[in-house]
């Protein structure tokens, strides 16, 4: 380790900003992590998570209990030693559309008037291209005579929410934009831990690196949407959407991830930085239509399962659906734009009664959507139900007792839309059985005559 010890800050301690305190206090940094959210601080400092990350706990007690990582509301003397300073605050749309880079703008002050000589300011959150032009305006603005040079670097995140420290850990690639050679020198010194365990590290210029992020993240999301679209077409035809999937996915120009048709991707990134990357090229004079269209699709995976849940149930005055999954993704129990809250509220204008488990989930739904009910368990949820909606794949509801599952529905109707069931098991359980993107199953019922 020796030389290698680096002083850094994080502003921002949410998903991204405490996966990244783990991380460079792990490869053997000394890490302060800052957040105005005293709640989230006292929590740090008491030794729990703010939020559900799979292995998190373990690498943020590791690093604190060995003393290369600490929580603070605010720390200018820590600000004032580092090497580092990384601004990992939120970057939430506005209704434009655009991102709020208000918090940005704070972290760069406080980054700006505390750092000392030769500190690097690094941008991990995700912005638009052009924000680092800002950011330099910003601590020009703020910084107090006689402090001596920082400067501004780009650094992109792109782990996953449920998957977070693995992919901090193990990256696919390291993104470092940046413009001079001593603030690629001290990033390449943040990580070179990582890279000499044969890691990659691409540098580019700071509005590339931008970029990228928004480029990588949207055609994530365009490939879930052509999943979706595909689906459409797979049922009306009479096709299998997971078996073309499993088709294209063979392709290695093409590749499986992310060919998943169901109910849409959501979460806190996805639609955003689709929705900022939208406006930032109308801005610079290009309409990128693509993205709107990606963006249409996706909505219209929620609506698909309205209708299904219509053409079979008729109206949803008075029935009872109950949702397996509330979380936008299994791993996490964040609920930011979550298909199945979306799905939820479009139910219950209707009519319907919706009930809801999670295994994480449950208390963050119900913040954000009062009026849901929820239940300890799966079966809980779906007794007394018209229709269950598989919302999230978590992998309890895959080893679910079907038996049990069709004994406490009123009317035994799945409608999977994250498509974890097999056709030919639902038929065998006695279920009217509606997946995404795949021949329909409907148990032969003998009790009405035609
Ligand atoms: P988050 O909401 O979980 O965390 C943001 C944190 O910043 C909060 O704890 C908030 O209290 C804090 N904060 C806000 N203003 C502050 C200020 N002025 N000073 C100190 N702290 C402040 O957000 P997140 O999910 O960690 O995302 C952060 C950024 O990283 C966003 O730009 C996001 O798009 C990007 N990103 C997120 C993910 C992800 O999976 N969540 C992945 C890659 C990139």
């Amino acid at each position: 380790m020796g030389e290698t010890v680096m002083r850094i800050v994080v502003i921002g301690t949410g998903h991204v900003g405490l996966v990244t305190c783990g991380t460079l206090a792990a490869i053997g940094h000394s890490v302060t992590g800052l957040d105005s959210d005293e709640e989230k601080i006292a929590t740090l400092v008491a030794g729990r998570l703010p939020f559900v990350e799979p292995e998190l706990d373990e690498l943020i007690a590791r690093a604190t209990g060995e003393g290369r990582l600490r929580f603070d509301v605010e720390a200018p003397e820590a600000i004032a030693e580092a090497d580092a300073v990384f601004i990992c605050v939120g970057t939430p749309p506005l209704p434009s559309g655009e991102p709020n880079l208000i918090a940005m703008e704070r972290a760069a002050e406080i980054a700006g008037r505390y750092a000392t000589d030769g500190c690097v300011i690094v941008e991990k959150s995700t912005v638009p291209a052009g924000t680092a032009e800002r950011v330099r305006r910003v601590i020009a603005r703020v910084r107090p005579v006689g402090r001596g040079r920082v400067d501004v670097a780009s650094n992109p995140e792109f782990l996953r929410e449920g998957h977070a420290v693995r992919d901090a850990l193990e990256p696919d690639r390291i993104l470092v934009g940046a413009e001079s050679e001593h603030s690629r020198a001290v990033l390449r010194r943040v990580y070179e831990p990582l890279v000499a365990r044969g890691y990659s590290l691409i540098e580019t210029d700071i509005n590339t690196a931008e970029l990228a992020k928004h480029a990588c993240n949207a055609f994530l999301a365009l490939k879930i949407s052509y999943a979706n679209a595909l689906a459409q077409i797979c049922e009306r035809a009479g096709a299998d959407v997971t078996a073309i999937a499993g088709v294209m996915g063979a392709d290695s120009r093409i590749s499986r991830s992310f060919l998943d048709a169901g109910l849409g991707f959501g979460g806190s990134c996805f639609p955003k930085d689709l929705q900022a990357f939208e406006r930032l090229s109308a801005r610079l004079g290009y309409e990128f239509r693509l993205l709107r269209e990606v963006m249409l699709i996706n909505e219209d995976a929620i609506s698909a399962v309205v209708s299904k849940i219509q053409d079979e149930l008729w109206n949803l005055d008075g029935k009872k659906i109950a949702l397996f999954g509330l979380a936008f993704k299994p791993g996490t129990d964040d609920v930011r734009e979550a298909p199945a809250l979306a799905l939820a509220r479009r139910l219950m204008a209707a009519g319907a009664r919706v009930t809801a488990h999670d295994p994480e989930a449950m208390r963050n739904a119900k913040q954000e959507v009062p009026q849901l009910e929820v239940a300890p368990g799966a079966l809980d949820a779906a007794a007394g139900a018209h229709c269950v909606v598989v919302c999230t794949e978590w992998p309890v509801y895959r080893t679910l007792d079907l038996e049990a599952l069709e004994a406490v529905m009123a009317y035994p109707f799945v409608v999977d839309a994250r498509n974890i069931y097999d056709g030919k098991v639902m038929r065998e359980h006695g279920f009217v059985y509606r997946p995404t993107g795949r021949p329909n199953v409907d148990a032969f019922r003998a009790n009405v005559s035609p």
